[in-house]
């Protein structure tokens, strides 16, 4: 049996590197003071058809969609935005106070072609910055969305930014781009030309070689945007560079998804191929009336882990290396066992990583174990160190060996393993 075409295994080996940089990411979003949102797995499959939008790829073709046993549609989440927003609404967050932060990780779900950096179940970090309009939250989410990368250790990446403007500044581009694509349908790849229709934005977002060309004197939002939505980005810009943080203004950048409005970003990888977004957002002010709430702007990002992990592993290789327990409890003979076993409960409530024998294994392959695992101390426990409340304490590292009285086993370890 094979696991699902777009899946992965993760053993512990990547699972340690995994976890240490999920809890960076988290510690970053405290340090911003957001917390955590848990939300389910599934949803109605309207929460998502509703938000994203029936003409995103997302819905159109890459959603787990299935009818439970009690016969609703529900739908794997491929996104958090739409599953946090419908829980911010279910729980009148905003009647209890204006200003909502919160940050997320977890897997999502989306049916697309397998490839490196593209998977069927993937994983994001995110944050959400619920109930403000300023431009001032668009910087902090992006400052959050940097910082959770730097503090993850990656540093070679680029920001790119644009503005979708407000709702009155898009209506009249995507009118006048409707126009300009129609003038040039025939260059268009199939894609694009199907998404002409009813998505003409996302048409800019094309990678297609055919694409690109044809859209080489397409007009530009930026001279689309009303004062409002001017000033708005100027504001976000200015934030960025007052802050040090460098960017790159990207006209074509619009994201794949229909709810954004004003402020996109993304952050691009240096070295990770042709999937090279680590990850991105913006802002979106409509949400809440999908789920019948009053409308609340909000802004947020999610980073794609597996790319995150992806160039980890690439800059940082030492994140990789195994975790070691920190000694090896050897019974040398049945009577020892039970002794052994108290020690490794006293020592592991110390906070120590321990191993005892469960294969019944010599006491020859157990020191084979410990050196070939690297572990740094070993203890031995047989008849004389029974009768004398004493353990062997052995140095793996340079060989040396000594007797020590039980009760100062801890600080006899800890002083080898902080040498
Ligand atoms: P999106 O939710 O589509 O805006 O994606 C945000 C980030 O999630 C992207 O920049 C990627 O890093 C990551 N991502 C999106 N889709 C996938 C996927 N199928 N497999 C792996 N990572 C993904």
């Amino acid at each position: 049996m094979q696991s699902p075409r777009g899946t992965k295994d993760i053993f512990p080996l990547q699972s340690k590197a995994w976890r240490e940089t999920e809890q960076k990411m988290a510690d970053a979003a405290r340090n911003f003071g957001y917390g955590e949102i848990r939300i389910p797995i599934f949803e109605h499959t309207s929460v998502f058809a509703r938000a994203i939008g029936e003409e995103t790829d997302i819905v159109g073709k890459e959603m787990y969609t299935f009818v439970d046993r009690g016969g609703d549609s529900m739908t794997l989440r491929p996104e958090f935005t739409a599953g946090v927003i419908r829980a911010a609404s279910q729980h009148s967050i905003l009647g209890q106070s204006p200003l909502h932060r919160f940050w997320y990780c977890g897997p999502l779900f989306r049916y697309e072609r397998p490839q490196k950096g593209r998977f069927r179940q993937f994983h994001q970090f995110g944050a959400e910055c619920i109930g403000a309009a300023s431009p001032e939250s668009d910087a902090e989410i992006i400052l959050l969305a940097r910082q959770c990368l730097v503090a993850a250790g990656i540093n070679d990446f680029r920001l790119q930014i644009n503005t979708l403007g407000n709702s009155e500044s898009r209506a009249a581009y995507r009118a006048r781009l409707s126009e300009f694509l129609q003038s040039v349908a025939e260059q268009l790849s199939e894609d694009s030309r199907r998404r002409m229709e009813k998505n003409p934005l996302r048409v800019l977002d094309s990678k297609d070689e055919r694409d690109r060309v044809a859209l080489v004197n397409a007009p530009s939002l930026t001279d689309f945007l009303d004062s409002e939505s001017k000033i708005h980005f100027e504001r976000v810009l200015n934030l960025l560079e007052s802050q040090g943080i460098p960017y790159e203004i990207h006209s074509r950048l619009v994201r794949g998804l229909d709810y954004y409005s004003h402020t996109v970003f993304e952050f691009i990888g240096n070295s990770l191929g042709s999937q090279d977004a680590l990850g991105g957002g913006g802002r979106y002010n409509n949400m809440f009336e999908y789920f019948g709430a009053k409308s609340a702007p909000c802004v947020g990002f999610s980073l794609g882990m597996e790319r995150v992990m992806l160039t980890l592993e690439q800059q940082n290789p030492a994140l990789y290396s195994p975790e070691t327990p920190d000694v090896s409890l050897i019974a040398l003979g049945e009577e020892s066992v039970n002794t052994v076993w108290k020690y490794a409960a006293f020592l592991r409530a110390e906070g120590l990583s321990v191993i005892t024998d469960v294969l019944g294994r010599s006491m020859k392959s157990l020191m084979k174990e410990a050196d070939k695992f690297s572990i740094p101390v070993v203890l031995i426990v047989g008849e004389n160190e029974l009768a004398a409340g004493t353990v062997i304490l052995r140095d793996m590292r340079n060989g040396g060996q000594r007797e020590c009285p039980s009760e100062e086993i801890a600080s006899a370890i800890r002083e080898i393993i902080i040498k």
